[in-house]
């Protein structure tokens, strides 16, 4: 390396980067790298770098980009150098800019000419119809598909020509047939070797202007001063012809480390098949930002002891390439629904509340009252108003109210988005369910109504202002001990109070639902036994 290309990094400066194309949404895979790449950049006081790799102009978009760069700053993997805003023509944050490729262009151009003029490139003008045929030829003779060289020796004044009249060409790279071997040594997987012979020379860039992924990367790379290259086994494939440019042009070279592949619960490659992959579409089903970052760190690493439980931070510490393992990785979604159901219960009752308003909201279970002027926005982080209307009953619920609702279901909430499923009872005037719920074990139709009328007639004389679970609790589990009778009492209230086979408790949803209402469900439950 020159002095001045030491002009901002230190030697031996750890500098790592993701280069997602924007062309998909944040999916688990690159999220996952983008973790790994994050933790080691921490771990080491190094710089995590966002690069955009959108020279694809077709198949790039900004809304990908948008959805990239929002859902991993949601998940807390936040880069220290890349594009800042979602604006294309914004700054960005870095000594090393522009970090989207598209605006890189001439940065690859001067590249491509020293190839060219080196002769280390050359234009190769053979159409795509020539090289299927080429390839076809090649395979049916059992050879591996590699370009045939037909364009490697053209005379200058053919390649002037062609030019000038503008026949469709490309910029290949030289292999030398020198160059027997190619061999790199990758942190995860050790020494890698590949045979030279088998790769057909690169296509660099379709035009001076219209760089392709391997050549543009190498010089991204070089020119970010990337210490290390943290990404997929899926580019394994890649490195040796990365490295073949690098090598013409006199670059150090990276260290590489290739991540195992992420597989589905079946263990094929993992795919919507398997259910949603992408980060937003987790997010809007509830799963909270602290349980996919644990849940991402154990694809492909653990801490190699019977831990499982971890912060962004305590990763951070923890974190070491050594201990990633080669094998492919598997997605459990159960692992997933697991640790978030652990976070779920970390959390402040407060901020759980104020995550499920979303949910509940969207589900037209509740709508923020209209004399307020705040409507409360999507989930994550948001101004809550403090009375909500519920458009079923027309009523008013108060913030606390829903706070009490969500508190008794944080324990078993596994996915935000079930809280709808869940509470849907606390905000319907009337509950459809057949008389067989209430039913406990062999009870006849006159038991059921006759426990029914029961509670009714004990629960009536409570007076509002002891109306509590404590005191519902009290009260009714001596009159089961008195009457020899647990299930027969407390099963048909239970059901009669949610409509549900299962829910929380019988006394925290009375005391929840108020006097008027738990006497309104058990009426309305006798009803369907006459
Ligand atoms: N743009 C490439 C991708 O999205 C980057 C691969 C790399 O990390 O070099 O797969």
């Amino acid at each position: 390396m020159l002095e001045e290309d030491f002009k901002f990094v230190k030697p031996g400066e750890v500098r790592v980067r993701i280069a997602p194309s924007p062309t998909g949404f944040l999916h688990i895979g690159l999220a996952r790298t983008a973790l790994f790449n994050y933790l080691f950049a921490k771990k080491n006081q190094g710089s995590f770098i966002l690069r955009i790799e959108d020279t694809d102009r077709e198949r790039s978009s900004s809304q990908f980009e948008e959805d990239i760069l929002e859902n991993l700053k949601w998940l807390g993997i936040q880069w220290s150098e890349g594009p800042d805003s979602l604006a294309q023509n914004q700054k960005y944050i870095g000594d090393y800019g522009p970090y989207r490729q598209s605006e890189r262009l001439s940065i690859y151009g001067k590249y491509l000419e020293k190839l060219l003029n080196e002769n280390k490139a050359y234009y190769c003008f053979c159409s795509e119809e020539e090289l299927e045929a080429q390839r076809q030829y090649q395979m049916s003779i059992g050879q591996a598909p590699r370009y045939s060289g037909k364009c490697t020796d053209l005379p200058k004044e053919t390649i002037k020509k062609y030019l000038n009249e503008k026949k469709p060409s490309v910029i290949r790279f030289r292999v030398s047939p020198e160059i027997k071997k190619i061999q790199f040594n990758d942190l995860i997987r050790g020494s890698l070797e590949f045979d030279a012979g088998l790769i057909g020379d690169i296509v660099l860039a379709k035009n001076l202007k219209t760089p392709l992924y391997n050549f543009a990367a190498v010089i991204d790379d070089f020119e970010m001063k990337i210490s290390h290259i943290i990404r997929g086994e899926d580019h394994i494939s890649n490195t040796p012809k990365q490295l073949l440019i690098q090598d013409a042009l006199g670059f150090p070279r990276p260290e590489y480390a290739h991540l195992p592949l992420i597989l589905g619960s079946d263990r094929s490659k993992l795919s919507k098949r398997h259910g949603s992959t992408a980060v937003s579409e987790l997010k809007k089903e509830g799963y909270l930002p602290e349980a996919l970052i644990n849940f991402m760190a154990f694809m492909g690493w653990n801490p190699g002891d019977e831990r499982e439980i971890y912060s962004l931070a305590s990763l951070t510490k923890e974190f070491s390439l050594e201990k990633i393992q080669k094998g492919g990785a598997v997605f459990n979604i159960k692992k997933l629904d697991f640790l978030n159901g652990f976070y779920i219960r970390q959390k402040s009752l407060e901020k759980l509340a104020e995550s499920c308003l979303f949910y509940l909201i969207e589900e037209d279970l509740l709508t923020p009252d209209l004399k307020s002027e705040q409507y409360p926005p999507a989930y994550g982080g948001f101004q809550i108003i403090q009375e909500y209307k519920i458009p079923q009953t027309g009523e008013i619920i108060s913030f606390e109210k829903i706070k009490k609702i969500v508190s008794i279901y944080q324990e078993r909430l596994k996915k935000l988005s079930e809280i709808t499923k869940l509470t849907d009872f606390f905000f319907k005037d009337k509950l459809e369910y057949d008389k067989e719920l209430l039913r406990w074990k062999e009870m006849s139709d006159e038991e059921i109504k006759s426990s029914l009328d029961g509670l009714e007639k004990i629960l009536s004389e409570i007076k509002a202002g002891d109306w509590s679970k404590e005191n519902l609790e009290n009260i009714l589990l001596l009159e089961a001990e008195n009457e020899g009778k647990g299930g027969e009492l407390l099963w048909p209230l239970r059901a009669a109070l949610s409509g549900k086979t299962a829910s929380a408790g019988p006394f925290e949803i009375a005391e929840i639902l108020g006097k008027e209402k738990t006497l309104k469900r058990i009426k309305e439950a006798g009803k369907l036994l006459i």
